[in-house]
């Protein structure tokens, strides 16, 4: 049996590792963003390819999954059903913001969609599946995340996906519960560092919201549409923010079509009570006099994009930038180059000379497991297999993947770090 790592290695984007042994198993298929999105290279026929595991819609692990159904002869595909209207969205917004640079259009999403074959985390309970066994897992990362342990030849190998141990408003955390497993691929996002306790940040966030309101300021939280916006939906629901809460942009769609999936989330009547109280921007001509009055009065606006790159995020900033009465509060990590780093390091607005007048701050709300959790999850498969496992870290920059590594090597544990295209007897 051979792993190779096709992408996603000492960085993020372009997620891809496959499994080979008659024929072959492949862990997700990212897209590496950037201003011309690139597709993983594929060493061998997509006709060869039996099963594809998707473990989230994140495009980074999605993005190029549409293209193995280019041809006659297609692949499994293993998702769970959260996982499969998310990335319905995303696919038809990637195709709307960079469909130019791709190779395959609405067909082929069509038919990977259409030929999903949907699981729901297993509790315990192999499924089968073109010669490999396997167990989906509730990764806790975004709704219907989920990680995949793959039995062949009697070998087990975990993909973790992205994982979150950490329990927000939204989505229980990822439980360290497992069978023995031989080798783990896993995210090391946050390999260097730990993340503030939760509920900490949670009560903060909320304290600040209801200074500014109560000043009769407005407060935008710029938020990713895929669970951070529905995250902040139910944090300001679960703290009875006493103010209109609007939200906008792709999180209005999101928010609507998991409402199908209550079930994958934390608290179900939570999230039906924040849809409810939530104030839903309408999507036809009352939509500009609808923004112009959610600036004009104490709220909260939720509206992606999450680092500012663009959404109706920017237009809700700029209107509430001049007035000190106002808020930005970022709760995603914001990538250096982005508006949303710019704004938080120099306040400064997009022509790079406007000084913001609102006050900015930072509210870290991650949706992957800091480096404590990660040294756990290890800990507890490496007890499980009574030091016996081997450990791949990919998912993270530089920097992280090396601190995570350090240390699993100081405990004595088998721990690698791949290279691109670099692959594995197993
Ligand atoms: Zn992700
Ligand atoms: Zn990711």
């Amino acid at each position: 049996m051979r792993l190779k790592f096709l992408g996603g290695c000492k960085q993020i984007g372009g997620q891809a590792v496959y499994l080979e042994n008659d024929g072959y198993y492949l862990f997700d298929y990212g897209i590496e963003m950037g201003k011309k999105p690139s597709l993983p290279e594929l060493d061998f026929s997509v006709r060869d390819l039996n099963v594809v595991f998707l473990t989230h819609a994140h495009l980074d692990h999605s993005g190029g999954v549409p293209y193995l159904f280019s041809g006659i002869k297609t692949p499994n595909l293993v998702m769970t059903p959260p996982t499969r209207i998310l990335s319905k969205i995303l696919f038809r917004d990637m195709l709307k913001l960079s469909g130019y640079y791709l190779p395959f259009g609405q067909n082929e999403v069509r038919t990977a969609l259409n030929r999903a074959i949907m699981v729901k985390y297993s509790k315990n309970k192999w499924k089968k599946m073109n010669g490999v066994k396997y167990l989906t897992i509730d990764a806790g990362h975004i709704p219907g995340s989920a990680s995949f342990i793959v039995e062949v030849n009697g070998k087990r190998i975990m993909y973790t996906g992205d994982i979150n141990h950490i329990s927000t408003r939204l989505l229980d955390g990822m439980k360290n519960k497992f069978p023995k497993i031989d080798y783990v691929i896993m995210e090391s996002t946050y390999g260097a560092t730990d993340h503030p306790e939760r509920e900490t940040v949670e009560k903060e966030l909320v304290e600040y919201i209801n200074n500014i309101i109560d000043q009769e300021g407005t407060v935008l939280v710029p938020a990713f549409g895929v669970g951070r916006s529905q995250e902040v939906m139910c944090l300001c629901t679960y703290y009875n923010i006493r103010y209109p809460i609007f939200i906008d942009g792709m999180a209005r769609k999101v928010s609507r079509a998991l409402m199908r999936y209550v079930n994958y989330l934390r608290d179900t009547s939570l999230y039906k009570k924040a849809i409810r109280i939530t104030n839903f921007i309408s999507r036809g001509k009352k939509k500009i006099m609808e923004r112009r009055n959610a600036v004009s009065m104490p709220s909260v606006i939720i509206a992606p994009s999450g680092m500012l790159k663009g959404g109706t995020a920017i237009f809700y900033a700029d209107n509430l930038k001049d007035s000190v009465k106002n808020a930005i509060y970022l709760v995603s990590f914001q990538l250096p180059g982005s508006l949303g780093r710019q704004v938080l390091e120099s306040k400064l607005w997009k022509d790079g000379n406007t000084k913001i007048k609102a006050e900015v701050k930072h509210f870290p709300l991650s949706s992957h497991s800091g480096r404590s959790e990660l040294l756990s999850f290890v800990d507890t498969i490496d007890k499980k297999s009574n030091g016996n496992t081997t450990f791949f870290h990919i998912h993270g920059e530089e920097e992280n993947i090396n601190a995570i590594s350090n240390e699993l090597v100081d405990r004595g544990i088998e721990s690698i770090i791949p290279n691109k295209m670099e692959d594995f007897e197993i």
